[in-house]
């Protein structure tokens, strides 16, 4: 299997410690199921590194977005990371969660004047300025509210890093920062500084996301530091805070890479370390924002068959009573995944069929060419791993489908985290 967490037992899978199918049987399908000693093993795994690391008081972002509710601020809070968050709606929910808001993290491209003016009366920690109108909005807000905002200012370090170009942020010509290369950033940094209302406490960027180069990192932090060096020299500024952003790989199937992220800090550390030693300017706090890596593995979708469609010299197709309105990574970046048969053992007899959804749309596909046993059919049911990350938060009400209820595991013990939509849910802003 593809983690230890998961494994048949007595025909029927077992993710971390609770039964799939009795699962099933008490929530109904679709279903995402999150264990929650993986989000916290993963959260440790950060904390642990970065607090043994050379870059003092350094700390984990934990990035919201990639699966954003009440429950998961609290066990974020709870193990001490911070937590990115883009929109209203992310704030409003960490806020509402009782989520320590000085240790949030504003992110975004597009923060309008209400968003900025929501996010201070929220008491947001941190806003990471993206652009020249951001740094002027936000200071004129902030006077307004008689605070000193603290940021960080993204920019980018213009690293590729060899991943999907839909997810590749840190490049020059992303929609995301401001480019060091063309001299605009360290003009911003001139510009935040001589800002009133606010107080620059360093850089950001990030350079994308599924990096499983060690690497990836080590180039950013080398482009980041010159920069900071540059800053100190030409403004007499000297940076206190490094934030490399999100994007460790994760690991979605078999034969896959993978990365061994506490010893990617360790190594990433000292080499920044080194380069401080090199550049003569102070070894700054660092910041991670991991999303993915946080979250992903901790997840498990779990579908009833309806049909099995043999296309007799063409292929096979598993419909199942999900699809790209819980899961729609297939269908944005073709991305893998693991599937299994949740209720049978798959073994030497097997078909392979492409494992689709039920939404009026033929790029609504699951995965393609899964095996599964033989004999599949309606009311069997279907495992899809690693789903924890940029699922449940990508979802969307298609066909006016609802979203399915999400149920925490925690050593054999489940609860309902959050509740299934109801169809009274999906109408209730409609006018009539
Ligand atoms: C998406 C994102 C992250 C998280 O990326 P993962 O790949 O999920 O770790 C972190 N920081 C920023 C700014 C992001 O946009």
């Amino acid at each position: 299997m593809l983690y230890e967490t998961v494994k048949m037992i007595n025909h029927s899978l077992n993710f971390a410690g609770s039964d799939l199918n009795a699962l099933a049987e008490k929530y109904g399908c679709p279903l995402y199921i999150m264990d929650e000693n993986t989000i916290r093993r993963n959260c440790r795994a950060y904390r642990e590194a970065l607090k043994a690391c050379p870059c003092p008081d350094s700390s984990a972002v934990y990035a919201s977005k990639a699966c954003s509710f009440g429950e998961i601020y609290k066990i974020i809070a709870e193990e001490g990371l911070g937590a990115d968050v883009v929109s209203p709606g992310e704030i409003y929910t960490a806020y509402k969660a009782g989520f320590p808001m000085e240790n949030a993290y504003f992110q975004g491209n597009n923060k309008t004047d209400g968003d900025i003016a929501f996010a201070i009366e929220h008491g947001v920690g941190y806003f990471v300025c993206d652009n020249f109108e951001e740094l002027d909005a936000l200071d004129k807000i902030a006077g307004k509210y008689g605070i000193r905002q603290k940021i960080l200012l993204r920019v980018t370090p213009g690293i590729d890093p060899h991943t999907y170009d839909k997810v590749a942020t840190g490049k020059v010509d992303s929609k995301f920062g401001i480019a060091i290369e063309t001299g605009q950033a360290l003009e911003a940094a001139k510009i935040a500084l001589s800002k009133p209302n606010l107080e620059l406490l360093g850089f950001h960027c990030h350079v994308g996301s599924m990096v499983f180069d060690s690497d990836v990192f080590k180039s950013a932090s080398a482009v980041m530091l010159g920069f900071i060096a540059e800053v100190k020299n030409t403004c007499g500024f000297e940076a206190k805070i490094l934030d490399l952003g999100g994007g460790y790989g994760v690991k979605y199937y078999e034969g896959q890479g993978d990365i061994d992220i506490p010893a990617n800090i360790r190594e990433l550390t000292e080499h920044i370390a080194s380069l401080c030693k090199d550049l003569g300017i102070s070894v700054p706090s660092l910041r991670l924002e991991p999303g993915r890596s946080i979250v992903a593995d901790a997840g498990v979708t779990l579908y009833e068959v309806g049909s099995v469609k043999k296309i007799t010299g063409y292929k096979n197709y598993v419909s199942v009573d999900g699809g790209m309105t819980d899961n729609p990574r297939y269908a944005l970046y073709g991305s893998k995944y693991t599937v299994l048969c949740a209720n049978k053992e798959t073994g030497s007899d097997t078909i392979t069929a492409d494992l689709v959804g039920r939404c009026c749309e033929s790029g609504d596909i699951i995965q393609p060419g899964c095996v599964f046993p033989s004999d599949i059919g309606r009311g069997d049911r279907v495992a899809v791993l690693t789903t924890g990350a940029y699922n449940y938060s990508m979802a969307s009400n298609y066909n006016r489908i609802p979203r399915p209820a999400t149920v925490m595991i925690k050593d054999g013990a489940d609860r309902l985290v959050v509740k299934r939509e109801s169809l009274d849910d999906l109408i209730q802003n409609d006018v009539m």
